[in-house]
């Protein structure tokens, strides 16, 4: 499944990256000794222990819902968070990284699932954040894209527009926030069931667990 996964990708350019939530080491190593480096979990225990069990120049990507009171134990050597929905939040990230004297990549994540869902930005909050004088004091973060999950539906039109929305709301921050800053050039969208259409739409990140690991 990696080759099929990775022959999707080539055309666009995108990434991979291999969730292994809940996957053992060894089927980790499995994958890392065909090549692949970039590896996204979504819990930071699990994410802590893997990182110290495996060769270390897995790029460790943390993707799922990040509690402030957990960013210290990740802060060390996280490559990118996907999961960054709060000021609050990405403000300890980066008191937490200067203490490592580190820059952590992350991105902001947007509410684009019509599904109730907890976490996540809109453009307004995303805005605020943006002009914020805190924001502008954090040296230890850099804000590399968005990310967003669509609706687990099988309703690939839905799917599209939500994706669409997000390669919007991209687009939108790129001409307005970051003008002149190549950092900010990540979208991190498709999962498993939806990364062909994530990628026509604009996708450079793919998360993709479940078809990959069976
Ligand atoms: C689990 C997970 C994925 C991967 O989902 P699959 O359907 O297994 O590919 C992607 N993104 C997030 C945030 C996840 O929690």
């Amino acid at each position: 499944m990696l080759n099929k996964i990775l022959s999707d990708l080539k055309p666009y350019n995108a990434k991979l990256v291999a969730v292994s939530k809940t996957r053992p080491n060894e089927a980790i190593q499995a994958m890392y000794d065909k090549g692949q480096r970039i590896f996204g979990e979504n819990r930071v225990p699990e994410l802590v222990e893997k990182h110290e069990a495996l060769a270390k120049d897995i790029e460790w990507h943390l993707i799922g819902h990040l509690q402030s009171k957990k960013a210290k134990a990740i802060a060390g050597f996280v490559s990118c968070i996907h999961s960054i929905d709060s000021q609050k939040l990405l403000a300890i990230v980066d008191k937490e990284a200067a203490k490592h004297d580190r820059v952590i990549d992350v991105l902001l994540q947007f509410k684009i699932a019509e599904e109730e869902t907890k976490y996540g930005f809109d453009l307004d909050s995303a805005n605020q954040l943006l002009d914020s004088e805190s924001y502008q004091t954090m040296k230890n973060i850099r804000v590399c894209g968005v990310m967003g999950m669509a609706t687990f539906t099988d309703n690939k039109d839905q799917v599209r527009a939500e994706f669409k929305n997000l390669k919007r709301i991209f687009d939108h921050l790129r001409e307005t926030k970051f003008v002149n800053n190549q950092n900010f050039k990540e979208i991190s969208m498709g999962m498993s069931g939806d990364y062909l259409i994530a990628l026509e739409e604009g996708s450079t990140m793919i998360r993709v667990g479940s078809l990959l690991f069976r």
